[in-house]
């Protein structure tokens, strides 16, 4: 079909429900092709994306090797489902013990929030299945997301995103979030941590220790405002969970492959979780696929013989044949051109040319972990009282404008959507890392300081 940009754009407004907005054409574009770490509209304006499409595309754009894994394995089998198996998800799963090391069996979907919904639904059966049905609720933190279904986003902690969806299933119990910027004064940044780790462990003596399940956490809460704890805290986490028979899952959504600097973000904590949930840069956004990786001797409480003893969970296009050809390839990519390495590097470069925007009225601090950023913005550095979203939204169309793409934390919870955030591809370029860091700096700079 060949479409003039006009005709595409009505149609669009005509007939695509775009996820979190309604159609608007001053915050929207329609994307038609990328390469590196820009992205071209149908109008032929390119943008620079310092959010690698949604936290994802790690590997960049324009990777033919990965469209080509993708083609031949469809050329050769299209699809066959999971219920059986097929070469390319034996081969990724080999990729992923080296990337995770050895010791899980790999649950195949297609998104995020399937993985994490397969994890907490695993949980459940998994407790009733060793004779301890009493376990099954979940804590986790405010400000997280774990996905957009029903259970997934019961589980997050981001009280905007629920209205109008409730009554959400129950179960699920929230805790503080690690929030350095806000720590008392007079606790050290790990101190603070480990105040945040051990309210954990106060809710499961709450809420009775029998009755707890699991912690679902990320290493670093990403969408939620880039929280970055000491990495004692989720060592405190895992020595909690422990002390109370209770299940760790690292949702490694978008902190897993690469994106803080390491090959998974619970790596800085010197912890192995009981599940990793895994999406996103797996495939490096190329193609749909989901992983929950869930530790072997669990798997072993789904192999018995009676009638509801094996884990009755499917989705058809989970591990589709195509996706996991893909994902191997990106794997093997990143391992290549050592892109792990390249975020924890360039991220501390990142950091390092922002850090002075602190000074600046308005913005209170400038944190991350490897290819990894958030902005806060605050009224008042005393109080800490945040802006409103406005300003934020401000800066993001103004780089929009200069052709520069940056995020922000939205529908958290009333105050807490004032957080820029990048998460742009890991083999940026240097140049275009520059430009990223100028535009934003003189548009922030404008912002705060107008005249
Ligand atoms: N978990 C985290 C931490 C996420 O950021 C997201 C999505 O952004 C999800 C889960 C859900 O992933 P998906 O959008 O692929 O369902």
């Amino acid at each position: 079909m060949n479409w003039e940009p006009e005709e595409i754009k009505k149609k669009d407004e005509e007939s695509v429900w775009h996820a979190m907005r309604p159609y608007n054409p001053e915050g929207g574009m329609v994307a038609e092709k990328a390469e590196g770490s820009w992205v071209t509209d149908i109008d032929g304006k390119s943008y620079l994306d310092g959010m690698a499409g949604l936290w994802c595309v790690n590997a960049g754009y324009g990777r033919k090797e990965i469209a080509d894994a993708a083609y031949e394995q469809m050329l050769k089998l299209p699809f066959y489902p999971l219920t059986q198996s097929h070469t390319p998800a034996v081969q990724l799963s080999a990729k992923l013990d080296e990337w995770l090391g050895d010791g899980y069996m790999y649950f195949f979907s297609n998104s995020g929030s399937e993985a994490n919904e397969t994890a907490l639904k695993l949980v459940r059966q998994y407790f009733q299945q060793i004779g301890e049905g009493s376990r099954y609720k979940t804590i986790s933190r405010y400000r997280t997301y774990h996905g957009s279904t029903l259970a997934t986003m019961a589980a997050g902690g981001q009280t905007q995103r629920k209205y109008r969806y409730e009554p959400l299933p129950p179960g699920f119990v929230h805790v503080t979030p690690p929030d350095p910027y806000r720590k008392p004064e007079g606790q050290s940044y790990e101190e603070y941590s480990l105040a945040c780790a051990d309210e954990i462990e106060q809710a499961i003596l709450w809420e009775a220790e029998e009755s707890i399940a699991a912690v679902i956490m990320e290493p670093i809460i990403t969408g939620g405002g880039v929280l970055v704890p000491h990495t004692s805290y989720m060592k405190r986490v895992r020595d909690i969970c422990d002390r109370y028979g209770v299940l760790l899952i690292s949702d490694e959504v978008i902190c897993g492959f690469g994106r803080t600097g390491k090959r998974f973000g619970f790596m800085h904590a010197d912890v192995k979780p009981d599940i990793v949930t895994m999406a996103k840069g797996i495939t490096s956004g190329y193609m749909p696929l989901s992983v929950t990786a869930v530790r072997k001797d669990m798997y072993q409480a789904f192999t018995g013989s009676e009638a509801y003893d094996h884990f009755r969970h499917v989705n058809t296009f989970g591990g589709h044949p195509a996706a996991c050809a893909a994902a191997v390839k990106n794997l093997e990519i990143m391992e290549r051109e050592k892109l792990v390495e390249r975020s924890e590097k360039k991220g501390r470069e990142l950091l390092e040319a922002l850090a002075d925007l602190e000074e600046l009225p308005y913005v209170g601090q400038v944190r991350g972990q490897g290819l990894l950023a958030g902005i806060e913005f605050v009224e008042d550095k005393t109080t800490k009282k945040t802006v409103p979203e406005k300003l934020v939204k401000q800066i993001l169309a103004s780089c929009k404008k200069d052709g520069v793409i940056v995020g922000k934390t939205s529908d958290i919870a009333r105050h807490h959507n004032n957080v820029l955030t990048l998460s742009p591809p890991l083999n940026i370029e240097d140049k275009d890392l520059q430009l990223l860091i100028t535009t934003l700096k003189k548009r922030i700079k404008e912002a705060v300081q107008p005249g």
